[in-house]
């Protein structure tokens, strides 16, 4: 199963958040479990079964995985930083995307499609989906969550789009709990 189809991710932003949550860091306990996390592109195999499950083209050498995980880590390094301050992660995700040749369309209503070039990587796909959200003002709602035993990327649909947590239930009330807890721990100054 796909996780967009898991978490109910719309479908203009599902490849996007599979790829970019293909590097899973969540070390958190939930349901009496412990995750492990893990890189479900870590071999150039296991990206192709990536491609597969996601109907992409699924012909992958070195030098193909290699690039993949270089655009997956710049992706991640530009959604981890809060939107105003993503421009600084720019050039490292232009260097990942410059290697994914896109063709510029336009429609019969004018609307401008960025359209991967025949013969390139189908994560061009991608690249097409992040260009559309950011257009559309969507891209500031994927964010990585804050807590750093998680980091998974999740796409913030609350009403003002300040959320921090992928789950308020799960990370963001370990993280209350953690800031209590270290508040009860801090010695009383005035009994000292
Ligand atoms: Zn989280």
């Amino acid at each position: 199963m796909r996780l967009s189809d898991r978490y109910e991710v719309p479908p203009g932003a599902a490849l996007l958040y599979d790829f970019a949550n293909t590097l899973d860091e969540r070390r958190y306990v939930v349901d009496h479990m412990r995750l492990t996390g893990g890189d479900a592109i870590e071999t150039p195999a296991r990206l192709g079964a990536w491609f597969k499950q996601h109907d992409l083209s699924e012909h992958v050498d070195a030098g193909a995985w290699h690039d993949a995980v270089a655009l997956r880590n710049a992706l991640r390094s530009y959604l981890k930083l809060p939107p105003p301050e993503r421009r600084a992660a720019a050039p490292a995700l232009d260097t990942a995307a410059s290697i994914y040749g896109l063709r510029v369309e336009t429609d019969a209503e004018g609307r401008v499609n960025l359209i991967p070039q025949a013969g390139a990587d189908t994560l061009g796909m991608v690249l097409v989906q992040f260009h559309l959200l950011a257009i559309t003002g969507q891209l500031d709602r994927l964010k990585a969550c804050a807590d750093p035993d998680c980091g998974w990327v999740f796409l913030d649909r609350s009403k003002p789009g300040s959320r921090r947590w992928c789950s308020s239930t799960g990370c963001g009330n370990r993280q209350k709990t953690r800031a209590y807890r270290a508040r009860r721990s801090q010695p009383n100054v005035s009994s000292v």
